[in-house]
C-alpha cells in the first residue's frame, strides 16, 4: 500500500480537488489519503481561536471561513449538495458559543482541528458521488497522543495497533483521513503542531509498512531554497534521511521535522511531488549517499527572538546558571535554535511563541540581566562556500555567525 498526503494548497479550491482525484485515480495500489485543511484554513482558525479566547468579536473571520468552504462545496456539487454537508459547521458554532476554559492550547486544538474535519468531510462526500470510493476514517480513533495540546506527543504502540486494526484494506482499496489532528487517550482532540500532516502521513506509512509516502505539493520537490526568497532555487533530486532531518532541524519548511524518523526506521522512501505537474519527477528521500553533495542549501528561519543573558553580579555565568536557563526552557517547552557563550553573556535564539514568551522573559529577569530583540532571523547554509555566503550576507549586519565544516549559520535582523 501507499500513503498520499495532500497539503492545504493542493485542495484549496474545487479545481485543485478535481486534480487530486485524478492523481488518486492513477494509483493502482491500495492507498491511504491524508489531507490537511483547505488552503489557509488553519491560519483562519488560529485567528478565530485567539479572538474568541480573548473575548473578541469573531463574526467576520467566521463568516469568511464558512463562505470559503461553501464556495468550494457549491463548485464541487453544484445543485446536489449531499445532506450530510449541511451540518458540518455545527460543532464549530457550538464551541464558539461556549465560554473558553483557561487553557489556551487546549482550546486552540478544539477549534483549529475543525479545518481538517471540514476538508475531509467535503472530500469524502465528493469521492462518494464519483466512481472512486474512499472510506472515511476519523484519525482521532487511530493516532493517540499525550495531552500536550498544540504539540501533542504520539503514543506509538497504541497508534500502530489502531492503525493496523482500522486500515485493513479488506473491504476498501482507498481510505481518506485527516492529517495534523489526533486524540488523547481520554478522547480529547489534540494537534501535532503546525504543518503536522506530513508527520501523520509518515506515522500511518510506518504503521502499515507502506511501499512509499508521497507528499503532493505546490513546488516541484524539495528545493535548495524557498523559491519566494531566491528566484534561482533548484530542485534537490535525492536526499538521505539524515540530510533531510538536518534540513528540517534548521527550519526547512518543505516537510515537518518529525516526518522522517518513522520512515527511516522502516526504510520507507518519501517522495515530494508537484501536484501541478504530477508526471514530473519530484525529490526522493531515502537510503541514498549524498555525503559528497556540494549544492548549497539555504534555510531561513524568521521570527526569532535573540536573548542575551548576563549575571546580575559582576561575575561570569556559571554552569549552574546555564543549567538553570535550560531547565526553564525545557519546562516551558521552548527549544533553542542557536546558542552562543561569551565571557560576558550567554545568547540564545528562540522562536517567538505566543503566551510563552512573556512568562519566560519574566522568569529570566528575576535572576539575570536580560536583553532581547524579537526581530531576528537565522539563515543556515548547508554545504556553504564563499559564494553562497556572499549571496546571503550582502550588506546586512551580522549579529552572530557560527560555522562548522558543512554548515554556516548567521543571525541577523529580519529584512522587511
Ligand atoms: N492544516 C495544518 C496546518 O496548516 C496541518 C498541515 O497543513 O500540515 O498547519
Ligand atoms: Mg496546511
Amino acid at each position: 500500500m501507499l500513503v498520499y498526503k495532500f497539503g492545504g494548497a493542493s485542495i484549496k479550491d474545487a479545481s485543485a480537488i478535481k486534480e487530486m482525484v485524478k492523481i488518486v485515480n492513477q494509483c493502482d495500489d491500495n492507498l491511504i489519503i491524508v489531507v490537511s485543511a483547505m488552503g489557509k484554513t488553519t491560519n483562519r482558525l488560529e485567528n478565530i481561536a485567539r479572538l474568541w479566547f480573548n473575548g473578541k468579536d469573531i463574526e467576520t473571520p467566521l463568516n469568511e471561513l464558512i463562505d470559503y468552504h461553501q464556495n468550494i462545496i457549491s463548485d464541487l456539487f453544484e445543485q446536489n449538495v449531499p445532506d450530510n454537508l449541511n451540518s458540518i459547521y455545527e460543532s464549530l458554532w457550538e464551541k464558539l458559543r461556549s465560554t473558553p476554559s483557561l487553557d489556551f492550547n487546549y482550546e486552540y486544538d478544539q477549534i483549529v482541528s475543525i479545518g481538517e474535519l471540514l476538508s475531509t468531510k467535503i472530500i469524502a462526500s465528493y469521492f462518494n458521488i464519483l466512481n472512486t470510493k474512499a472510506h472515511y476514517i476519523d484519525i482521532r480513533e487511530v493516532i493517540r497522543t499525550d495531552r500536550n495540546f498544540k504539540q501533542a506527543g504520539v503514543i506509538w504502540n497504541l497508534t500502530k495497533r489502531f492503525a493496523l486494526e482500522r486500515f485493513t484494506f479488506e473491504n476498501y482499496k482507498i481510505y481518506l483521513t485527516q492529517g495534523f489532528i489526533a486524540a488523547s487517550t481520554n478522547n480529547q482532540t489534540t494537534t501535532l503542531g503546525r504543518e503536522g500532516s506530513d508527520y501523520s502521513a509518515a506515522l500511518l506509512a510506518s504503521a502499515c509498512n507502506a511501499k512509499k509516502l508521497v507528499v503532493w505539493k505546490d513546488v516541484p520537490g524539495i528545493m535548495n531554497a524557498d523559491p519566494a526568497w531566491m528566484s534561482d532555487a533548484q530542485k534537490i533530486d535525492a536526499l538521505s534521511y539524515q540530510e533531510a532531518i538536518e534540513l528540517t532541524y534548521y527550519g526547512a519548511k518543505v516537510i515537518h521535522p518529525k516526518t522522517i524518523k518513522p520512515l527511516q526506521e522502516r526504510g520507507i522512501p518519501l517522495i515530494v511531488n508537484s501536484f501541478i505537474e504530477p508526471q514530473k519527477k519530484g525529490s526522493f528521500i531515502g537510503n541514498v549517499d549524498d555525503s559528497k553533495s556540494t549544492l548549497p542549501v539555504y534555510i531561513r528561519k524568521q521570527n526569532q527572538v535573540l536573548i542575551s543573558i548576563r549575571p546580575k553580579t559582576p561575575e561570569f555565568l556559571a554552569e549552574t546558571d546555564i543549567s538553570h536557563i535550560f531547565k526553564l526552557l525545557s519546562d516551558m517547552h521552548i527549544s533553542v535554535q542557536l546558542a552562543q557563550m561569551s565571557a560576558a553573556s550567554f545568547t540564545i535564539c528562540i522562536d517567538q511563541i505566543e503566551y510563552m514568551f512573556d512568562p519566560f522573559i519574566a522568569e529570566l529577569q528575576e535572576h539575570y540581566h536580560v536583553k532581547f530583540n524579537d526581530n531576528a532571523e537565522i539563515i543556515t547554509i548547508r554545504n556553504y562556500n564563499n559564494e553562497s555566503l556572499g549571496k546571503v550576507l550582502k550588506n546586512n549586519d551580522v549579529l552572530i555567525e557560527q560555522k562548522t565544516r558543512k554548515t554556516a549559520q548567521i543571525v541577523r535582523f529580519m529584512e522587511n
